[in-house]
């Protein structure tokens, strides 16, 4: 049986990656890597790794690549060899690309494709700022697209929401400038290399933004829709 896919799913805090992730790793039968809940599990349970990002996460800055690319790596070492990949949040800067490069030749695997998800500051910050997660679970929620039965309280575990330091509108601004600076140079570096950069714009809803999502996919890349 053929690999399955490798995919990244690149863009900005807020512009979906996580709302529309699920979903297309199940479209894709892939397992997906999430840096940032990969960290925050690592928070929960009071990892030395998670006690080292905790400051770098609070404050919207990125945590060192190095520590960064270890725990993919140890990720990866426990999942099939040859199931489809959707990582979402991964690669941030060029250091991560590049090591990110190895690590899946050394795999004998290789980048399928980037998906850009691209969205205005404006409707990112809106998002960030309905955003609630599960203390307990990791659940996501967004108050204006995507809010729990009860509100505040979780629909999976019935703990109460948070709102995480993070997404807190000053943490927020500076997130999008990191972005900007550090990882939206990696779209020209992919755009140089061999593999796709699917644009895909996701200012509409999340069943459209699917769709787009799928179809560009689709048509690059002989997924069954
Ligand atoms: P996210 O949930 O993807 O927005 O990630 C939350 C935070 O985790 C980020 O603001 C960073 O502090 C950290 N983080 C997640 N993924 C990475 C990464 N690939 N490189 C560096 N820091 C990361």
């Amino acid at each position: 049986m053929d690999a399955g896919l490798v995919v990244v799913l690149l863009g900005p805090p807020g512009v979906g990656k996580g709302a529309q992730g699920a979903a297309l790793a199940e479209w894709l039968s892939a397992e997906r890597v999430v840096t940032g809940d990969l960290l925050r599990a690592a928070r929960r349970e009071g990892t030395e790794l998670g006690k080292k990002a905790q400051a770098f996460m609070d404050a919207g800055d990125l945590v060192p690549d190095s520590l960064i690319v270890e725990m993919v790596r140890e990720r990866l070492t426990e999942l099939p060899v040859d199931r489809g990949l959707l990582f979402d949040g991964f690669p941030r800067t060029a250091v991560q690309a590049e090591a990110f490069g190895k690590v899946l030749a050394g795999m004998g695997r290789a980048l399928d494709a980037v998906l850009l998800l691209e969205a205005s500051d404006e409707t990112l910050v809106r998002r960030i700022g309905g955003r609630r997660s599960c203390p307990q679970c990791g659940r996501v929620y967004n108050v204006h697209l995507d809010p729990p039965i009860n509100e505040g309280i979780c629909d999976e575990c019935g703990a109460v929401l948070d709102h995480r330091k993070d997404d807190r509108p000053e943490t927020v601004r500076h997130r999008l400038g990191v972005y900007r600076e550090q990882t939206e140079p990696l779209i020209d570096y992919y755009e140089k290399g061999p593999v796709p950069v699917l644009r895909v714009d996701g200012e509409g809803a999340i069943e459209d933004v699917r769709r787009d999502m799928q179809r560009a996919l689709a048509e690059r890349l002989e997924v069954e829709g």
